[in-house]
């Protein structure tokens, strides 16, 4: 076979259009950074799972319930005990009655873990210094696509809800309120959002997806906001 005919081949098999060529990117990605969370843990004595669970309670910095857990970082409810009893056994977890029931359980960092979760956080870092030597306006292209797809998988119930800027109930378009009062244009710029609750401006760059101030908006906020993100 030729090369012109392998690489028709190769087209043929996992499609031309913009969207496989970044499906092929991102699945790329994801063997780097498993490859990498798996050296990690490795030296660290951990899985990669049992390191993304203790990244999630510190994230979180509150108890969390095992099912919470299991929702979060989308593992099965056996797969999730099994790595919290390890963690637990390492010395790494405590378990603690919840604070919202005090019948039901919730696991915490213990102080040791609290240092491993820190350093679980870094492994990334290669990614992070990669992206670094992209222009920034090439780093905001990246990171609202990449905002947009989460927000799409999440609709689409293949990806687990996150705290974000997409659904939450503080965020609307910057002027908002100016328009409520009809003291400033009616038209806000596509891009330029604001958090209620935080009285910060957002933009393309700056909205979350990840965040302690979040609460989840209604069926018609969803809606509304997806609009609104959908324009960037
Ligand atoms: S910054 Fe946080 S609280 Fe504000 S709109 Fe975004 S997710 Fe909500």
């Amino acid at each position: 076979m030729t090369k012109v005919a392998q690489v028709l081949d190769e087209v043929a098999l996992y499609g031309d259009h913009p969207a496989d060529r970044i499906t092929q990117g991102l699945l790329r990605l994801n063997t780097a950074m498993r490859n990498r969370a798996w050296n990690w843990a490795e030296s660290a004595g951990l899985t990669p799972t049992q390191g993304e669970i203790l990244m999630l309670l510190m994230q979180r910095k509150k108890p969390l319930r095992l099912n919470d857990i299991a929702r979060e970082t989308a593992l099965t409810a056996a797969t999730t005990s099994d790595a919290v009893s390890t963690l637990e056994e390492k010395g790494l977890l405590e378990k603690r009655r919840a604070l919202d029931d005090r019948r039901a359980l919730a696991v915490k960092l213990t102080p040791r873990g609290r240092t491993a979760a820190k350093r679980a956080a870094q492994w990334p870092g290669f990614v992070s210094g990669a992206l670094s030597a992209l222009r920034d306006d090439e780093q905001t292209a990246v990171y609202s696509g990449l905002f947009k797809l989460i927000r799409e998988l999440e609709i689409r119930g293949t990806m687990p809800a996150h705290r974000m800027c997409g659904t939450c109930r503080w965020f609307e378009p910057a002027n908002a309120d100016g328009a409520r009062r009809g003291t400033r244009a009616k038209v806000a710029k596509p891009d330029s959002f604001r958090c209620v609750t935080l009285d910060q401006a957002l933009d393309r760059s700056t909205l979350r997806l990840d965040c302690l101030a979040y609460e989840a908006g209604d069926v018609g906020t969803h809606a509304r906001n997806w609009k609104l993100l959908k324009q960037i």
